[in-house]
């Protein structure tokens, strides 16, 4: 099991809109300088998708 792979983030496409990171449960995500997403705490993810289902863009997969 590749457990950096469960959560997969596209940078580029992210505008540092802020819910991902602030939505997330378990703290797993957090901000770059620039505002855009992180994935801090990856063993923390419970894979509920809460993430996922509210980018805006679309930049968040989680489980592969
Ligand atoms: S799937 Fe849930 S626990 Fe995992 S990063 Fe997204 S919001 Fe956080
Ligand atoms: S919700 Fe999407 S666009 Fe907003 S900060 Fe998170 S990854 Fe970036």
């Amino acid at each position: 099991m590749n457990k950096e792979k469960k959560i997969e983030v596209n940078t580029k496409g992210c505008k540092a809109c802020g819910i991902c990171y602030a939505l997330c449960p378990q703290g797993v995500l957090d901000k770059d300088h620039m505002g855009k997403v992180v994935v801090k705490n990856p063993d923390a993810c419970t894979q509920c998708r809460i993430c996922e289902d509210h980018c805006p863009d679309y930049c968040i997969k989680i489980g592969g």
